[in-house]
């Protein structure tokens, strides 16, 4: 049972050589489906907005130089010819000497540069007039035409995740369709008889499957559409039964579990066996993620994940996620980074890059990285943990107090 165990910087580039990392397509959907989806196209305003010079104060439109020097004691006459509601298009222009009455929102008469808040007049004597007790500016309580967005300005970049703010933007500018990317469909498979689901009653020896629910909810996060396929047991027949329906409906297959030493030929066989070239990557120098197989079958990826939670994990982020986002057409994870001091000395896995979650202290102004350690197969590691630290392959150790680099998890997928 020959095994070559590559790095993962080997098993990324052996991806990129055999699988296609480029959306997979382009739709076109109105607004209310947009939420969530990834922008297909630049996004240039088609409009000024606002559309007209618009009254941000209840008041009166005026010339700005015909209120100069008005004070309370002086105040300066001005005759109200009309009024313009929100709304309504503006008629008559404004000449000097007098004022049309507006309110938020109403769009500004011709011939006026500002708007006298209603609480800065008083009545005059005659009717229709109105006295400027204090002073406007040219522009002042006007919001510009063009203010806000500009005709022709990019508003929002192709490979953005498209958010309630930035969809209540796309309404602004009257657009009702966008282009969005295609969602990667992700097929998902856990593999052993001692898997039970959530929610059924567990009997002597089982447990109940975490990775379903764990990889489903990563590849939401990444802009994958998964679909749980449920779970197999541990029989090459049934598990090759799956992977076919999976391949049939999936544009990438993720499985879990039965890779380790003595079951791992069954994945590595399927993978083999299912569509060219087969495996491409069959053990990856890494702690945890070392028994991890990645196979294609004529263009789609099948990454055979290990069964243990948070190696399954650790997998998905390196090699599963970098693949969804290149389909769906996001930009790659930016991971946030926050520099800590080590608590205690670390000793990774030789020759293996090695993965340590941490939960992060703060202490006199510094940061503090505490390894979570569990036993191998724990779950609570990952979850419990803030981020994580990878050292590298030829690191012997870490002294405490060293600083490292820790990446956080808070955040991580978002575009
Ligand atoms: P395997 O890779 O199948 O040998 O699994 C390694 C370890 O992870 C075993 O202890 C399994 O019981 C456990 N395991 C495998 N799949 C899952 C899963 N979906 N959820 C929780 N634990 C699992
Ligand atoms: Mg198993």
């Amino acid at each position: 049972m020959f095994r070559r165990l590559v790095s993962r910087d080997e098993a990324l580039q052996r991806i990129k050589q055999y699988v296609k990392l480029a959306a997979l397509g382009v739709e076109e959907v109105g607004l209310r489906l947009a939420f969530g989806r990834v922008l297909a196209e630049d996004l240039v305003s088609p409009m000024d907005v606002p559309p007209f010079h618009r009254a941000t104060m209840d008041g009166y439109a005026v010339k700005a130089r015909n209120t100069f020097e008005a004070s309370e004691t002086s105040p300066k006459s001005l005759k109200v010819v009309g009024s313009v509601e929100v709304g309504e298009t503006p008629t008559a222009s404004l000449k000097d000497g007098e004022a049309v009455a507006v309110a938020t929102g109403s769009a500004l008469p011709e011939g006026a540069d500002a708007v006298l808040p209603v609480e800065w007049t008083r009545k005059g004597e005659n009717p229709n007039e109105i006295l400027a007790l204090r002073a406007v500016t040219s522009g002042e309580n006007v919001m510009e035409r063009g203010h806000d967005i500009k005709s022709g300005e990019l508003v929002i970049k192709r490979g953005t995740k498209l958010n309630p703010r930035m969809l209540g933007v796309l309404s602004a500018l009257g657009i009702a369709r966008v282009k969005v990317y295609l969602k990667p469909k992700v097929a998902i498979l856990s593999t052993g008889e001692e898997l039970v689901e959530p929610g059924k009653p567990l009997t002597q020896g089982k447990i109940y499957d975490v990775n379903w629910i764990t990889l489903y909810a990563s590849v939401l996060e990444h802009g994958g559409e998964p679909k749980f396929l449920g779970i197999v047991e541990d029989d090459e027949e049934q598990i090759e039964l799956a992977l076919r329906q999976a391949l049939e409906m999936a544009d990438v297959v993720v499985t879990s579990g039965a890779t380790s030493v003595g079951a791992t030929d069954i994945m590595r066989n399927l993978a083999n066996k299912l569509g060219r070239p087969g495996v491409i990557v069959d053990g990856v120098r890494m702690k945890p993620g070392k028994p991890t197989v990645i196979g294609v079958a004529d263009g789609k990826p099948i990454f055979c994940l290990p069964g243990n939670p948070m190696s399954a994990l650790i997998a998905f982020y390196n090699f599963v996620a970098p693949v969804l986002r290149a389909m769906a057409g996001l930009p790659p994870v930016r991971r946030r980074v926050v520099e800590a001091a080590l608590s205690s000395r670390v000793l990774p896995a030789s020759g293996r890059l090695t993965t340590i979650p941490v939960r992060l202290e703060e202490r006199q102004g510094r940061l503090v990285a505490h390894p979570v350690f569990k036993a191998s197969g724990a779950i609570t590691a990952l979850a419990l943990a803030d981020g994580y630290i990878e050292v590298p392959e030829g690191v012997k150790f870490l002294e405490a107090g060293e600083k490292v680099d820790v990446y956080l998890f808070e955040g991580e997928g978002k575009p």
